[in-house]
This record gives C-alpha cells, structure tokens and sequence, in this order.
C-alpha cells in the first residue's frame, strides 16, 4: 500500500559550535560516508547554513569577520547551492566596507552552469561577471579541494581574477595557491578522516557504507 505524503527525514544530531565570534549550530554523523571523491568519517549537514537565512546570515558575518578587511571583492561565485549565503556575504562585505570595484558599487553573487561533461560555463549575459573581477569562490564544503579547484580553473580562464576560496566547512587552510577561510575546521572534528575510497580505513574494515553524499544532501542505506 502506497504512503503517500510520508517523507523519509534523517535526524542529525546537532551540536553548537563555538566559534570565535558566533554560536552556530554544527549538524554531524559519526559513520561512513561516501563522496564523488571521497571517503569521510563524518556527514556534516549544512541544509540550515545553506537555506535558513537567520543562520545564513551568521555564518556570512563570522566569514566577512575572517576575510581581510583590504579585501577586494567584485563577484561572489557560489558553489554547492550556497547562493543564500552569497548573498548573504556579499550584503555583509558592503556593511563591514570590503570595497569592489564595480561601477554600480555592488558585488555580484554568480552561480555557475555546468555541461553535461561537468566543466563550468558562463554564457554572455554572465561571462562579463567573471571577467577582470576579483572573484570569491564560496564552496559549502572544502575536502578534497576538488570541485573549488576546478572552479579556481574556471574563474581564470573566463579572465577573472581568484581572490579567495570561503567555506562554511574545510578540512585545507590553502586551495589552488589560495587561502580558504571557513567557519569550521576539520580540526574541530576528533578523528576527522576524507580519504581516497582506495585508501579509506573503514573499507578495508569492511565496514558498509552508510551513505552517499553530494552538495544536495545524504541519501541513506538501508540496511
Ligand atoms: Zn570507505
């Protein structure tokens, strides 16, 4: 029989995280998660940071608090469906006075297309956003620096300048010659582990998967 209108939700635990200058809620599962480029120890649930705008707009401010305030930043290119928070950033950078250099005196908050192959593609009504601007990448999440990498890549070869990379989560300090500045640090993490899957403990532990996990979100095992 079907049950419709019953929708499977997974509970995170929540844990508040202290940062330095906020009180963030930090939504994590300890167990074993699979990426497209990775093996983790650790789901870290961004869905709030990413679509609640109260916590959208914290996580913006102790980022901008991290960015140096000589900053120059044009364009904000989000990653990972972090466009809330983007604009969340760039709202912020204009309060805590981050200069651009934009003649309307505003920054833009660009989410890039992909081909069907995966490559980052700005068409002509968004090409000239990249292009000569200082760019931020926003990513949700830094682990293996794969996907910021790529888009790093992107941003120069659309004629843009790669100021920095922000996350609300990263397991590097520095990207693509670039530093990344997060709200947490895998060093707040005991045991963090993101592995090649050819390398990943738990596998050789055989130890099931718990999940897959992508920038949407998890999507569990059923055991
Ligand atoms: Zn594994």
């Amino acid at each position: 029989m079907r049950n419709e209108g019953s929708v499977h939700t997974m509970v995170i635990p929540t844990i508040h995280f202290h940062s330095e200058y906020s009180n963030i809620p930090l939504r994590i599962a300890k167990g074993h998660f699979a990426t497209r480029n990775s093996h983790l120890n650790y789901y870290i649930d961004m869905t709030y940071t990413k679509h609640r705008l109260s916590e959208a707009r914290q996580a913006a401010k102790e980022l901008v608090i991290k960015l140096s305030p000589d900053a120059i930043v044009d364009t904000v290119l989000c990653l990972d469906g972090t466009e809330v928070l983007g604009a969340c950033i760039a709202d912020e950078m204009g309060q805590a006075g981050i200069r651009n250099r934009n003649v309307h005196e505003s920054i833009y908050v660009v989410t890039p297309e992909f081909t069907s192959g995966g490559q980052y593609i700005f068409r002509e009504n968004t090409a000239h956003l990249i292009q000569s601007r200082q760019v931020l990448v926003l990513a949700a999440s830094v682990t293996t620096g794969t996907t910021v990498r790529e888009a790093v890549e992107a941003v120069r070869y659309y004629g843009g300048t790669p100021m920095g990379i922000c996350g609300i989560f990263s397991d590097l300090e520095e990207c693509a010659g670039l530093p990344v500045t997060a709200v947490f640090y895998s060093s707040a993490l005991e045991g963090y582990q993101c592995v090649s899957a050819n390398q990943c403990p738990l596998c050789k532990a055989g130890v099931k998967l718990d999940a897959l996990v992508n920038s949407y979100g998890i999507s569990s095992f059923y055991r």
